[in-house]
């Protein structure tokens, strides 16, 4: 399967931002930039968005799903439509770079 139809296939969202794993305990570096994802039932590993809001950073899919439903309040209060951006470090990474980094975190 090529990189490209495996990123599109990666799963959609079953639950709150698309929380799919269901987990109880909290990962030590849950919320920290290349940590585990912010999202308590969440908690995939690679949480590269950082949220202008809650300050924490969260996964590929989270990300995409808050800045969803946040445009309107995010364009209010921080004067961009994406609540949740990619951290600094990850930016001058390509597409395909950023697709292969999501990706690498299912094997
Ligand atoms: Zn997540």
């Amino acid at each position: 399967m090529s990189k490209f139809k495996k990123y599109r296939n990666l799963p959609k969202s079953k639950g709150k931002f698309g929380a799919i794993v269901t987990s109880t305990t909290n990962k030590p570096d849950k919320g920290l930039l290349d940590g585990h994802c912010n999202v308590t039932a969440c908690q995939r590993p690679h949480a590269i968005y950082y949220n202008k809001s809650t300050q924490k950073y969260y996964c590929h899919e989270c990300a995409l799903e808050i800045n969803r439903w946040n445009v309107n309040d995010s364009v209010e209060l921080y004067g961009t439509p994406h609540l949740c951006e990619l951290d600094e470090k990850y930016k001058h990474l390509t597409r395909d770079e950023l697709i292969e980094l999501i990706l690498s975190r299912e094997e």
